[in-house]
């Protein structure tokens, strides 16, 4: 996770918000959806990012650009 991963998420949190999104490359998507699960307990969505957010988004658990969004619906 990188920093600015972590501050969004302390946000959230500090809000009290559920709600959780998770980036990663395709080497990492299926920890993503498992983390997903474990964290929230509820049924992840996935889906693509934009060419735009491909090129601007790192995977949360290494260095490659992240591909997929794990989000809730
Ligand atoms: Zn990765």
């Amino acid at each position: 996770m990188n920093e600015m991963c972590i501050t969004v998420w302390n946000i959230r949190k500090s809000k009290g918000m559920k709600k959780m999104e998770i980036k990663c490359c395709k080497t990492h998507v299926e920890h993503g959806l498992d983390v997903f699960v474990a964290k929230t307990e509820s049924y992840p969505i996935l889906t693509e990012l934009s060419e735009d957010e491909k090129l601007s988004t790192v995977c949360d658990y290494c260095e490659e650009p992240a591909l997929y969004l794990v989000a809730s619906s």
